[in-house]
């Protein structure tokens, strides 16, 4: 016990010894004179309560009541846990401001959501971008003030790495990327950026390239027109400029058709997922491809085989398809060497509908495959140009497969082979009665379908 509380004893015990003495002598009665005492120091007591209350309720800053030494330590206690308080406070202030100056100088909306997707708090660009106000907004649905069809499927995905684009609820000519981070205890954070600049440089890429590629085209064709009678003629003064002339015919030819792919993708691009989809065969489909690589394969006498479901159609668009599936095989024929075997499998394996190419040609290392569908990306360019290849093919798969919602797999081994696994949701397989009402009579007659959209194995 503290000195304080022994002389708070002392003094007790005096006040009582004297109050006792006292009322023996005045009123004959000891116990009246303790009562009186033990009153007076009661009412003392609350009034130094009642001038600590005062104090506690009226004026922070006002000094503390001054009383005996153990309500000074009671108070010197509590007004140094006010005076930590108030430290605390500003310094929480002050965080608060520069943390509401940050988020207000942030060019991106940040909304906070709750567990059911309720608006919390959004700072001031999530006004200027997504319409929202955090006075108004609080306790609202997001889904209610934000109703792109895209954003709120997103919003349901609930997947933390993906980002949707829609069109800003304020201002249609603005393009938003969002996504949503998981935030604090059951609560995510909506991040909306403006990507319209981004879209706008991108379609200037996109424009300026069509743009070329069409001015390119017209010349080309002209110079090809006066190339091919040139190469025709029998006259005799022609005799030697039959191997320049061939050159030039040869590489007008390669330009040429690096614009027409170069259109393609951009048409590709420009109609992303708006493919028009209707019933393709494609088992006739293939049947013209292996026609056509057979052609392309001429004196080098590749084994073509196709093995395909005959009641295995596609929901997609024709041309796109032949084109994809034209460039794998193309590829097969053109990277595989004379006499090499090159298979194309049409099949369903219940999740999936797939196209897959293989062959036992020259195959691709390990390390090129990610990279095989980038625009121009070649393994071996000399090898690729004198195959006549534009570097694009395999881009211009890619872009049809995204169109379709589909995937490319490759897998491949240098000196064994390699497999192309165009691979489609099975939502998109053509339903038997309007397969059967659409279809022409099979053009030939095919083996047993092969199994398995992921086997990968090459060779
Ligand atoms: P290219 O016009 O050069 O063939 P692609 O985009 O079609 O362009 O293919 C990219 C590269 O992938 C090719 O240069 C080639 O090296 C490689 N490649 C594509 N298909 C095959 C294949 N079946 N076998 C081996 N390599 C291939």
């Amino acid at each position: 016990m503290s000195r304080a509380w022994w002389g708070l004893l002392w003094r007790l015990a005096a006040l009582v010894s004297v109050a006792a003495v006292t009322g023996e002598w005045l009123f004959g009665q000891p116990l009246l004179g303790v009562s009186l005492a033990a009153l007076g120091a009661l009412g003392w007591q609350l009034w130094r309560l009642y001038q600590l209350e005062r104090w506690l309720l009226d004026d922070k800053e006002a000094k503390p009541p001054q009383s005996g030494r153990i309500w000074e330590g009671v108070i010197t206690g509590i007004d140094r846990l006010r005076r930590q308080n108030r430290k605390r406070k500003r310094k929480f202030g002050r965080l608060l401001e520069q943390f509401q100056h940050a988020t207000a100088a942030l060019p991106d909306a940040a909304v906070i959501l709750d567990e059911e997707d309720k608006v919390v708090w959004c700072n001031s660009a999530a006004q200027a971008l997504l319409g929202l106000t955090s006075g108004r907004d609080a306790g609202l649905p997001v889904a209610n003030l934000v109703r792109h069809p895209g954003f709120v499927a997103f919003l349901n995905q609930r997947r933390a790495r993906d980002s949707v684009e829609f069109p800003s609820p304020v201002d249609d000519g603005l393009t938003l990327g969002a996504r949503i981070v998981p935030y604090g205890k059951k609560q995510r954070l909506l991040l909306a950026t403006d990507i319209s600049r981004v879209r706008r440089l991108e379609q200037m890429r996109r424009d300026f390239i069509t743009n070329v590629s069409h001015e390119l085209r017209t010349p080309l064709t002209v110079i090809i027109g006066y190339l091919e009678p040139l190469l025709d003629s029998d006259h005799p003064a022609l005799e030697s400029w039959r191997p320049p002339l061939r050159g030039m015919r040869q590489q007008a030819g390669r330009m040429l058709r690096i614009v027409e792919d170069l259109l393609l993708l951009a048409r590709l691009e420009a109609q992303k997922d708006r493919a028009p989809k209707k019933p393709v065969d494609v088992p006739a489909l293939l049947a013209d491809i292996a026609d056509d690589a057979l052609a392309l394969s001429g004196e080098q006498g590749h084994e073509i085989r196709v093995k395909a479901d005959p009641d295995l159609w596609l929901l997609g668009c024709e041309k796109e398809l032949r084109s994809a599936f034209s460039n794998l095989a193309f590829n097969a024929v053109r990277y595989t060497p004379p006499g090499g075997k090159i298979e194309l499998r049409w099949f369903a394996d219940g999740t999936e509908v797939c196209l897959a190419v293989e062959d036992n040609g020259e195959g691709i290392a390990a390390h090129h495959l990610p990279r095989l569908s980038e625009r121009f990306y070649r393994v071996n360019r000399d090898r690729s140009r004198g195959s006549g290849g534009t570097g694009l093919g395999l881009s211009i798969v890619k872009h049809v497969l995204n169109n379709h919602g589909g995937q490319l797999r490759i897998a491949s081994e240098p000196g064994k082979g390699s497999l192309f696994v165009c691979a489609f949701p099975a939502e998109l397989r053509a339903q038997d009665a309007e397969t059967a009402a659409t279809r022409a009579p099979p053009a030939r007659d095919f083996a047993e379908p092969a199994s398995g959209c992921k086997s990968a194995g090459a060779g």
